[in-house]
Formats: C-alpha cells, sequence, structure tokens
C-alpha cells in the first residue's frame, strides 16, 4: 500500500487505519463522514490514481447513493448531512468499481440517453451522446419528409442492427406512438439488457438474438427505415483505446475491422432487401467513412442512393442517410414496360 497516500486519506480525523480493505481500495472510514467529505475524498484519491473525470465519477456516485441523477438535483443540505454507515460503504464498494476504471455507467448501473434512463451493465455497449444525434436525425426525418416513404406510411417500422441497450429503438418508440421496431444484437446481454430496459413499450419492440444479419431476411415484411450505430472502429485502433472501454465493453460491438467497416457494408447490402421501397437507412459512423461508404455503394449496391452526410454538433461528419430506391430494371417490370 501508498503509505504516502494513505496521510491524505485522513478527512477531520474520522479515518483509522486498520480497517479491512481490498486491492488498492482506501480504507472504510471508521467514524461518520459527511456526503461532502466522501465526495471529495473520492475524488481526490482518483485524480492520484489517474482514474479519468475524477471529479465527475465521485459526483454521480454519491448523486446516485442519495437517490438523484446529480449533485445539483440534490435537496439542499444534502451534502453536509453524516452518510449512514450502510451508505458510506456503498459509497466504498462503488467507487472501488469505478476504480478499476469500470466506466461510471456501468458503476451506478444506469444511464440517461435522451428522455430515457436505461439500464447498464457489463459488457454491453454504453450509448454515446453522439448517438443521441442519430436518433434526432431519424425522428426529424420521419415527422418532416413524407418524401421518405415513411411519414406516408401509416405504421412505419423500423429495424435496428446492434441494438446494446437498445438505446435507439427505445427512444425511437417513445417519441413515436405509432412506430414499431424490431432490434437484432448478435450479443444475449445485450437483447437481455434491451428487453430489461423496454418499459411500456414493450409491445411494439420485437427483439431478436441473431449472429447473422442475412437470418434477418424473410423475419419481418420491408421496413421504412433501417437504423444502426454499428461496430466501426478500426481494428488497428481497438488496443489504443481507453482503459473504461477497453477492459469493459463488448469488443464486437465497437471493432468494425481493418477499415471499420465490415458490418456497415454488410448492413448495406441486405438493405434493397429489407427495406420498403423509400425506406431509409441512417449509420452512425467514423468521421472517415462518409466518402469510403458512398463510393462503395454506388459500385456495389445497385439499389440503395446515398441521400447525404450529416454532421455531429462538434461538425465531424458522422451520419450517413441512404435511400432505397427500385432499380431502372425492377420499375419497368412493374409498369409492363419489359416482357
Ligand atoms: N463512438 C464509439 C467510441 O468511440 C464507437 C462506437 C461504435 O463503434 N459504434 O467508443
Amino acid at each position: 500500500m501508498d503509505l504516502s497516500s494513505m496521510r491524505l486519506w485522513t478527512l477531520g480525523g474520522v479515518w483509522v487505519s486498520h480497517a479491512v480493505h481490498t486491492c488498492n481500495a482506501p480504507v472504510l472510514p471508521a467514524g461518520r463522514i459527511t456526503a461532502l467529505q466522501a465526495m471529495d475524498f473520492w475524488k481526490k484519491h482518483f485524480e492520484r490514481t489517474g482514474v479519468a473525470e475524477p471529479d465527475q465519477s465521485s459526483q454521480y456516485i454519491i448523486a446516485h447513493l442519495l437517490g438523484a441523477k446529480t449533485i445539483e438535483s440534490l435537496e439542499h443540505g444534502k451534502l453536509a448531512e453524516f452518510l449512514s454507515h450502510e451508505k458510506t460503504e456503498q459509497m466504498w464498494k462503488l467507487c472501488t468499481k469505478r476504480l478499476s476504471r469500470m466506466p461510471v455507467q456501468y458503476v451506478i448501473g444506469e444511464w440517461d440517453f435522451r428522455d430515457l434512463t436505461l439500464k447498464m451493465r457489463p459488457p454491453v455497449f454504453i450509448p454515446r451522446p453522439e448517438t443521441e444525434e442519430l436518433v434526432e436525425l431519424v425522428l426529424t426525418d420521419l415527422e418532416m419528409k413524407p418524401e421518405t416513404g415513411v411519414s406516408v406510411d401509416t405504421h412505419p417500422t423500423c429495424l435496428e442492427v446492434g441494438c446494446g441497450s437498445g438505446a435507439i429503438s427505445l427512444s425511437l418508440l417513445k417519441s413515436l406512438p405509432q412506430l414499431k421496431a424490431i432490434a437484432l444484437d448478435q450479443s444475449q446481454d445485450a437483447v437481455t439488457l434491451t428487453a430489461e430496459n423496454i418499459m411500456e413499450l414493450g409491445d411494439r419492440l420485437q427483439i431478436y438474438h441473431l449472429d447473422v444479419l442475412t437470418a434477418v431476411v424473410g423475419l419481418c415484411s420491408p421496413v421504412s427505415v433501417l437504423v444502426s450505430n454499428p461496430p466501426y472502429l478500426f481494428s488497428e485502433d481497438m488496443a489504443s483505446l481507453e482503459a473504461e472501454v477497453f477492459r469493459f465493453e463488448d469488443h464486437s460491438a465497437l471493432d468494425g475491422g481493418k477499415d471499420g467497416l465490415k458490418v456497415i457494408k454488410q448492413i448495406l447490402t441486405l438493405a434493397p432487401r429489407i427495406l420498403s421501397n423509400h425506406g431509409r437507412v441512417y449509420l452512425e459512423v467514423d468521421p472517415q467513412h462518409p466518402l469510403l461508404i458512398q463510393r462503395w455503394v454506388k459500385e456495389n449496391v445497385e439499389e440503395l442512393r446515398y441521400i447525404e452526410t450529416r454532421r455531429d454538433i462538434t461538425g465531424r461528419p458522422r451520419f450517413c442517410i441512404l435511400q432505397k430506391e427500385k432499380s431502372n430494371q425492377d420499375r419497368e417490370l412493374a409498369f409492363g414496360l419489359r416482357n
């Protein structure tokens, strides 16, 4: 144990050094401490041990223990109150998890995504803020653009590939009462977690554990929206991921192969067989991908037209929109122009 840091564990003389502790976790205080003292202590300990976002980490954990989302939303004076022995123990337990670099979302077991609070559990991918932008984009399109072939459909259906915790599908369902959705994931952990997160939206969502995307063709009638935040990281970048991501999150939800396009190409190849005519694909991708995807689709997927690239809030090209358009041959057949 590092004795120099042990000295820093003394707060107002309430700490003892003989208490039981595990691995590198600081000892549990014997006396009473306030929420603020506990929070400050752990912030400093996280700082010293190189845990990212030390301030937010200890704040989210204490807020969670006191039944709130943030410390700002706590009742006035709550932080100055003494913690019960049980709460102190819980604080130590949760902060020790964070010390192992477990993401704070897994430590507290939940996270907000748009207007939903979703359960989080390793190794299921934790939704990132940019995916909220992807959802906004789909929603705006569904509400605003009749020519997408979606709004004209009074019962639009959406298929999500790689649902993780269910964030995208559940969020879309919550905002669009007439929508039905199908969500797939190759991970049983993800499918189970999505099912747990379903809430009152249950009867409008079907969830499937599928590890081969082709299995989805024929599973349902054509859908108007195909949405995905697929694994899109370049394999060579996996080793340099932050410890939080590398150690705890499912690599198969992150690693998109050599060029990051492995799953994206599978989705786009199958899209024409899954979408209704004029149905759209919405993808979150790496900023290097939009141009590559545009070129690849032109050469490889006849019935899919690249519509546009949208930027995220930081200005990076992150979202691709494509649309199914029947080939000339199909159109001619449909109009009886060929024999
Ligand atoms: N944006 C994620 C990250 O940086 C990657 C998401 C993904 O591969 N779908 O960790």
